[in-house]
């Protein structure tokens, strides 16, 4: 396992960050992503990893929601990279709808990024014009697809329902 003592926890006014104590290259693996805790419903401390499977991430859960990120988590293998070249000493942060489908806290972003969602509620919120400029996990995707026949469906019945 790839150690998480680069990572450190910064607790600032009660907000807390995920800070990194070395400098990273986009694409570089910075660590794996905890798996000793699996729940089936969302908590501040979880991230979403499958339908009905959300992994407790321990320090991870300190790694706040940015639409403009600089790191992605991998569902698929379980691991948390660069998505681009990282300073040391510089907060870590992640899509949060990449993982999260239906978020138990929502809440408003103000990261500031010219491509800001504003109001981080999960996947299934946002439009697929937003969603495909971002790094998915499968689960999210799946999901996506899933609500996007079944919205086609309700509308077809809607549209065959005699006047
Ligand atoms: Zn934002």
């Amino acid at each position: 396992m790839v150690s998480m003592d680069t990572l450190a926890i910064k607790t600032e006014n009660k907000f807390r960050s995920l800070i990194t104590k070395q400098a990273y290259k986009r694409g570089e693996l910075i660590c794996e992503i905890p798996t000793e805790k699996v729940v089936n419903k969302a908590n501040r401390f979880t991230v979403q990893i499958g339908r009905d499977k959300h992994t407790d991430v321990g320090k991870l859960a300190a790694l706040n929601h940015s639409c403009d990120p600089n790191v992605i988590l991998d569902t698929e293998h379980l691991r948390m990279y660069a998505c681009r070249d990282i300073e040391r000493g510089e907060e870590l942060s992640f899509f949060y709808p990449s993982t999260e489908w239906e978020m138990d806290a929502p809440f408003i972003c103000l990261c500031g990024a010219s491509n800001c969602i504003h109001v981080v509620a999960g996947a299934r919120f946002l439009p697929l014009s937003t969603l495909e400029n971002h790094y998915l996990n499968g689960h999210i995707r799946e999901m996506m697809i899933e609500l996007l026949n079944s919205t086609e469906l309700h509308l077809t019945r809607l549209q065959s329902v005699d006047l």
